[in-house]
């Protein structure tokens, strides 16, 4: 398949859980993750109109982005070293990957250094698979208050991951509960936070049909080298 048929059928597919659920398609975002792909695939997935570009491992994305920096906005997804952070930080709009108060201290330094404000997704840790990041569900709401110390570092919602099934319908009880928690914090907050970053190439009908609004899509939209 092209890149285009992929955009088409991921769009198509985009729309139908979003008829089911009865949500707007305006309000699922789709990121394009290129960590598989070359610089010359990232490039025309970003010509194709794939704006948001997503990347795990900044040693491999530090080139794409100096290629095509400023034709996308890119999100960083994998787990961040604190040392790292200066890398992304100034290149990267979004982090979705934020589990820790020491990464948020160091977020917060070297943005505010740069005047920039990041905003950032905390990664719960939903499953509870001992091989998965993120915070418990219990510590997000003692989280989020201290980051109301670190103004530089934006909550704007939760992302998770779930396991691989190879049934996807096995992932929805992962996704309901990363809705069901932001919903019950919202209750407590003084500013709701409403973004949710779930959804791989697959799960992310299920993840559209629980409520993401933001899907980060690698394999199946800008395919793996070697695939494609
Ligand atoms: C690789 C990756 C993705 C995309 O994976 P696909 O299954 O190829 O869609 C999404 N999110 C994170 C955090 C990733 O590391």
């Amino acid at each position: 398949m092209t890149l285009q048929h992929r955009i088409e059928d991921v769009t198509r597919r985009i729309e139908a859980a979003c008829m089911r659920s009865n949500r707007r398609s305006e309000d699922v975002q789709v990121i394009a993750v290129t960590k598989y792909v070359s610089l010359e695939a990232t490039g025309a997935a970003i010509r194709a109109g794939l704006t948001h570009i997503g990347e795990n491992r900044w040693q491999d994305a530090a080139a794409k982005w100096d290629a095509f920096g400023s034709e996308a906005t890119w999100h960083f997804i994998g787990s961040l070293q604190t040392r790292k952070v200066r890398d992304v930080v100034g290149k990267c709009a979004y982090i979705h990957s934020l589990d820790r108060l020491s990464l948020a201290q160091e977020i917060e330094k070297r943005a505010s250094a740069q005047g920039q404000v990041v905003r950032c997704f905390i990664q719960v840790n939903v499953s509870g698979e001992a091989t998965k990041q993120g915070l418990e569900p219990e510590q997000v709401k003692t989280f989020l208050e201290q980051l109301r110390t670190l103004p530089h570092v934006k909550p704007i919602g939760y992302m998770t991951m779930a396991p691989f099934e190879a049934e996807p319908e096995e992932t929805r009880p992962v996704f309901q509960r990363l809705r069901q928690l932001r919903d019950e914090l919202n209750a407590t907050l003084p500013e709701p936070l409403h973004e949710l970053s779930m959804g791989m190439s697959n799960d992310f009908d299920i993840a559209i049909e629980e409520g993401a609004t933001w899907i980060r899509l690698g394999s199946i939209l800008v395919g793996k080298e070697g695939i494609s």
